[in-house]
Order: C-alpha cells, then sequence, then structure tokens
C-alpha cells in the first residue's frame, strides 16, 4: 500500500482519499492551519506533524497552491514532492505564470507588471481600457482584484492597490498583474494530467460559469475538436516543460476561435468535479495514479455532465436526490457565507436529457442560494432544441 501525503486538508484531499482507497492507496493530509497531519475525511485522527508525516509517507502532493514555502522545501528535500515546488509556486504567483506562458508561447491577454505608481500609469498607457488589476500572489476566486474601466477612476483604484501593497507581508514580495480585459464568449478550462514518463490524458473541456467570482456550474459535454486541440497543445507545452507530474487545470477564455490562457492551477480542481460522474477515470483518481507512477486512467466522457457549487449552505431538499443520475458530494465543513460545502453532480445520457435535469434540479434549489441556476439551466436548454 503506497502512502500519500496531501498538503492541505480541504475537500480535494478528502475526495483524493475517496478515489485511493479502492486503488489501496492510504492517503493522509497536512493540515497547515493545525498544523497537523489528519485522515482527510475523519480528520479528529491525527498522525503527527509535517516532519513525521513526510517520513511516513511514499509520495507528497498539494491541494492549493499557496503553500508556505518553507513547507514546500521541507517536503522537496525528501524528493517525494509531486508535481515540483517550482510547478506549485508558479500556480501561486501570477508573474511566475505570465513567464512560464510566455516561455511556452501560450497566447494569453495583453499584461503588465505594476510595483508602483509609475509602472501602473505605465500599464494604462500600454494597455487598453478596461483593465482587470490582479494581486500578483494570495489571488483565488475573484480576490484582490481591481477592474478599472475609465481614466476617472484611475486614482481612486491606484490608492486602493498602493493600500492593499503597503499592507502587504509575506516572505515573498506582492505585486499586481495589469491585464488587458479581453471581450471573451465563455469560459473554458481544461484538466490533464502527466506522469513522469511524460504520458499525457487530457479530460473534454468543461465550460465555466462564475458567480460573484466563484465557480458556480461547469459543463462537460463534446466539444469542437479544434478548440480541444488547441488546449491539449497548450497542456502538453506547459506540462513538458515544467516536467510536471499530475493533474493540472488550465483555465481559458474563449475569444472568437482561439483560446487565451487566464491562469493555471497545479492541482486537481473545481471545474473537473463532474469526472466523477461523467468520465472513465475521475482527476482524483488520475492525480493519485500519476503521483504514485501507476498507468493513467482514460479521461473519456462517459456521459454529458454537469457540476453544481453549493456555496455557503449545509442543506439542500432531499428531492434533489429523486432527479435520476444526480449524485451528491458533501465536503462535511461547517456552514460559512460564500464558501464551498459540496457539489452536486447531474448527468444525461443526451446533452437534453442534461439540460432537463438541471432544470428540475434549479427549481429544487433556493435561488437566493443558487441565484444563476435557473437561468443558465434554461439558456442550456433552449441550445439543445
Ligand atoms: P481570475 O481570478 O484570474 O480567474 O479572474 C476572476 C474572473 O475575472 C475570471 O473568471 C473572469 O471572469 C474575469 N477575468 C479575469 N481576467 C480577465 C480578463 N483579462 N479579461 C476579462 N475577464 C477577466
Amino acid at each position: 500500500m503506497k502512502k500519500v501525503l496531501v498538503l492541505g486538508a480541504g475537500q480535494l484531499a478528502r475526495m483524493m482519499e475517496l478515489a485511493g482507497t479502492p486503488l489501496n492507496l492510504d492517503v493522509k493530509a497536512f493540515d497547515v492551519r493545525s498544523d497537523k497531519v489528519v485522515q482527510p475525511i475523519s480528520p479528529e485522527h491525527e498522525y503527527g506533524d509535517l516532519a513525521q508525516g513526510i517520513i511516513n509517507c511514499d509520495v507528497i502532493t498539494a491541494e492549493f497552491e499557496h503553500v508556505a514555502h518553507d513547507t514546500l522545501s521541507e517536503c522537496e528535500v525528501s524528493n517525494k514532492l509531486y508535481p515540483s515546488s517550482n510547478a506549485i509556486k508558479i500556480g501561486g504567483d501570477r508573474r511566475l505564470e505570465k513567464s512560464l506562458l510566455a516561455a511556452c508561447q501560450a497566447a494569453n491577454a495583453k499584461h503588465y507588471f505594476v510595483n508602483n505608481k509609475t509602472d501602473f500609469d505605465k500599464a494604462i498607457s500600454t494597455l487598453s481600457l478596461p483593465i482587470i488589476f490582479k494581486s500578483a500572489l494570495d489571488g483565488y476566486d475573484g480576490k484582490g482584484q481591481w477592474r478599472l474601466k475609465s481614466q476617472a477612476d484611475a486614482q481612486d483604484t491606484w490608492q486602493d492597490i498602493e493600500k492593499f501593497l503597503a499592507e502587504s507581508k509575506g516572505s515573498v514580495k506582492q505585486g499586481i498583474v495589469a491585464e488587458q480585459m479581453v471581450p471573451f464568449e465563455r469560459e473554458l478550462s481544461l484538466v490533464g494530467v502527466r506522469r513522469l514518463n511524460g504520458d499525457i490524458a487530457v479530460y473534454p473541456l468543461t465550460e465555466n460559469h462564475h458567480t460573484n467570482g466563484i465557480l458556480s456550474v461547469s459543463v462537460a459535454a463534446p466539444v469542437n475538436s479544434d478548440l480541444q486541440q488547441q488546449a491539449g497543445t497548450v497542456f502538453k507545452a506547459l506540462t513538458d516543460e515544467l516536467n510536471y507530474v499530475g493533474v493540472m487545470a488550465i483555465e481559458f477564455f474563449q475569444v472568437d476561435k482561439t483560446l487565451l490562457v487566464n491562469e493555471i492551477a497545479p492541482r486537481v480542481h473545481n471545474s473537473g468535479h463532474w469526472t466523477q460522474q461523467g468520465a472513465d477515470t475521475c482527476q482524483f483518481e488520475n492525480h493519485l495514479r500519476a503521483i504514485c507512477d501507476l498507468p493513467l486512467g482514460s479521461t473519456s466522457l462517459v456521459r454529458p455532465t454537469a457540476m453544481v457549487n453549493i456555496i455557503g449552505e449545509d442543506q439542500v431538499s432531499d428531492e434533489v436526490l429523486a432527479i435520476p443520475s444526480v449524485t451528491m458530494h458533501w465536503y462535511n465543513k461547517g456552514k460559512r457565507a460564500g464558501r464551498k460545502m459540496g457539489h452536486i453532480n447531474v448527468s444525461g445520457e443526451t446533452e437534453l436529457i442534461l439540460a432537463q435535469r438541471l432544470v428540475q434540479l434549479s427549481t429544487l434549489l433556493p435561488a437566493a442560494t443558487f441565484p444563476d441556476l435557473a437561468e443558465f439551466a434554461q439558456n442550456y436548454l433552449a441550445k439543445q432544441s
């Protein structure tokens, strides 16, 4: 039985344990808040500190990219860390991410690095409005971002950014990446996996919808093969460059027929949760296979599938389970506004059936918690007829 230690003890580690158990993999997690190694599904079971966890495992991985750099170094010296600390750090710093994209010639929005007022002014004159300013570090779910639409608001925006930079603490210097806002048609992501020997498998592209900056719905269905190919080429270039091992997600903007990379996540990803019911092998199992150097599983779409995030709510109507091919995934977390508490996967033999089930689901879920679901489901249904 191989033993895996996950840095981070949230829902992604939990789902890795759920996927790893049938493979006879023992998955434990290092909870960075308590500094204890725990059982992801039953965190009350503790197994000592990080140093002990590193000794007791065969492989180390991470469920989030904002891992403290000294923790990453401590893991890396054991030669057990996959993906590498370099790859994990790139996912946590937009400046490094942009450099990687440039090295791989992966198309992305025009951008400019901002550290002071001169850079800020230069960004505005180099890029055209609207511009989105993003914190280089610690940005997720749309946090640490400022949108500048008109020159008249430039001074106020700079004051906010200047205050943010001045208050930023931490061992790595905070900065800002100013990015041209692109008029995208939709947001897509590609989840894929690479093994140390260079084997790669990618899932079908997933269409993503956000509410208040947080992913609300992802749908995986057969997609345009040209877009799939473009995404696959970017995935291969980035993961080969990093000699990457494990699952990586790449978020894209589709602008006309072109994909621009928005950001990368060096880990299993929320937009890949649908793979638990919609793919031959789910992303959690494939990540474990890759980091344990096992053959990768098929990433084929088994049936059109959507994932609906449950945000800030700790219960839904039991009637949801009466809809065919609906699966609940609760994370056993305390209720808090804006917190990802679980997700619902819905599948259909065809996209039409999936769309009908999503409409049915939306009627059972409270609009206050799922504000955009009903409209999304109706639009998706309309596209099928
Ligand atoms: P991010 O944290 O980079 O994923 O940004 C959060 C959200 O802001 C994205 O999901 C997009 O909807 C939007 N966004 C980010 N960057 C851009 C951009 N360059 N152009 C247009 N929209 C963007």
